[in-house]
């Protein structure tokens, strides 16, 4: 294995800074520094872009994504021991990183990063996905972040990539689908982490679309979907029988049957469900 960089492997720096991992921070560390490496490869050309990264912990990811060239990171670490260990990392590559230790769903990227902006991250699994969705429910469109390259539980990831038809489709592959590119680039199994995790991993990259696939308002597509999925089993017509009065017109008008479950409705449908409820 050759070193990606002069500091210490990270065994060493756990052991150093007795950072014992700790389930209720979502603790699970990459300490393969080629691993790394390659996580932050999939990111994208990484030299003129700042990297925002949430959850560095002992700073593996953060000196692949240094290593590979990131022109600015921030890494955002709620975890105070973690600190100092990374703070060794900003020594090494001066000016280049910035270490907050702080809560990721506080921080406020475009107070410290410069566009274009990629994110990537080894996620505590329990803040994950509600990053995800705060991520890809902005405001306004485009947003702050030109891709994301994600760690996920293997079944969150599914869910993400999900087509029409499978059981993890859902809000999530609606959500990721409509206005972002997205797809699994990397697996990997419980063992590549210490302490392994119960389940697999895979690495999610999203790449934000310049707009949305199909026109629809985002409040409105979000209300159909969150209702067609939250009874999943039923037909559309009574899944959604709180959304729109004349549901059953609404849904033949967007060209789909009312018979039909939401897990057989294509994104393209159910934007133009939103848009026949709009007008309304
Ligand atoms: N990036 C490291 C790696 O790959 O080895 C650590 C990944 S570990 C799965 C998740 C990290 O997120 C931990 O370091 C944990 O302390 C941190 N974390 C947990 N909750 C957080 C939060 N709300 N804000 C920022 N960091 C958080």
């Amino acid at each position: 294995m050759s070193a990606i960089d002069t500091l210490p492997p990270l065994r060493e720096v756990i052991a150093t800074h007795q950072l014992s991992a700790r389930k209720s921070l979502g603790q699970n560390f990459l300490l393969d520094l080629n691993l790394t490496a390659k996580i932050a490869r999939q990111a994208g050309a990484l030299s003129e872009c700042d990297v925002l990264e949430i959850g560095p912990g002992p700073g593996g990811l953060t000196r692949g994504l240094l290593a590979e060239g990131a022109r600015q990171v921030l890494a955002v670490e709620k975890d105070t021991r973690c600190i100092p260990a990374l703070q060794e990392v900003a020594a090494a590559y001066p000016g280049r990183l910035e270490v907050l230790n702080g809560d990721a769903l506080e921080v406020d990227p475009l107070a410290h990063l410069t566009p274009p902006i990629r994110v990537a991250a080894n996620l505590p699994y329990n803040i994950g996905t509600e990053l995800l969705v705060r991520w890809l429910t902005p405001k306004d469109w485009p947003p702050f972040w030109q891709s994301l390259t994600l760690m996920f539980q293997r079944e969150v990831a599914d869910r993400i990539v999900a087509q029409p038809g499978s059981k993890a489709y859902g809000r999530l592959a609606i959500l990721a689908q409509w206005r972002a590119e997205a797809r699994i680039v990397m697996s990997l199994p419980p063992g590549a982490f210490t302490p392994p995790p119960k389940v697999s991993s895979a690495v999610v990259h999203l790449t934000a679309l310049p707009a949305p696939r199909f026109p629809a308002d985002p409040q409105v597509l979000s209300r159909v979907v969150a209702a067609a999925f939250n009874q999943r089993r039923k037909m559309l017509r009574a899944a959604l029988k709180g959304v729109s009065p004349d549901i059953e017109d609404r849904l033949l008008a967007a060209g789909i049957k009312p018979t039909e479950r939401a897990e057989q409705v294509s994104l393209e449908a159910f934007c133009s469900l939103a848009r026949q409820i709009e007008e309304g």
